[in-house]
């Protein structure tokens, strides 16, 4: 089976449009608000040379916290089920956000390949605020910008480095 790279993180991180930049076009829906019901996507890419799966979580209709807790649960559930690398995206403008920790400290129960990958690094003055997300335990985060292609082909590197 090809190896699977699932992308978890809160809503409005910039998960979708990660997928659809490192796939190359336009396949998962991107929303300017959070929590707008969808289904998992998943696409066939070539990353340096070989073809992974990779898989996008989306929100699933949530409406509150509590909503919220269990569509983040379900997400890694799927990840660790399924994944052989996840993709762990963080907003670098927001900073470490209560849900972060919720998400990182799920990911840590598991035996799983995380990239920590901080998204909305748009302009090389943002590159710097990457090192508060080593808090998270998953080492440094890639500062990458989803939509300007920041850092593509250092995170690919990373990912099949990591298959
Ligand atoms: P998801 O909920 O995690 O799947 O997030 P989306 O991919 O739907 O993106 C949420 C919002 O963030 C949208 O308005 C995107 O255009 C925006 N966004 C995503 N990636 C970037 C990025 O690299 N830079 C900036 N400035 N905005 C981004
Ligand atoms: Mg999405």
């Amino acid at each position: 089976a090809l190896p699977v790279v699932t992308i978890v993180g809160r809503p409005n991180v910039g998960k979708s449009s990660l997928l659809n930049s490192l796939a190359g076009e336009m396949i998962s829906i991107v929303e300017s608000t959070a929590g707008v019901t969808r289904d998992r996507v998943s696409t066939l890419v070539e990353l340096n040379g070989r073809y992974v799966e990779l898989v996008d979580t989306g929100g699933y209709g949530i409406v509150d916290e509590g909503e919220l807790t269990r569509h983040v649960e379900e997400q890694i559930n799927n990840a660790v089920a399924m994944a052989d690398v996840v993709l762990f995206v963080v907003d670098i403008r927001d900073g470490i956000m209560p849900l972060d920790q919720d998400i990182a400290q799920m990911l840590r129960k598991h035996d799983l390949d995380v990239i920590l990958v901080a998204n909305k690094a748009d302009s090389p003055k943002q590159l710097g605020s990457a090192g508060e997300f080593q808090r998270l335990g998953f080492g440094e985060a890639i500062p990458i910008s989803a939509t300007n292609f920041v850092n593509r082909a250092e995170l690919l590197e990373k990912v099949s480095d990591n298959l």
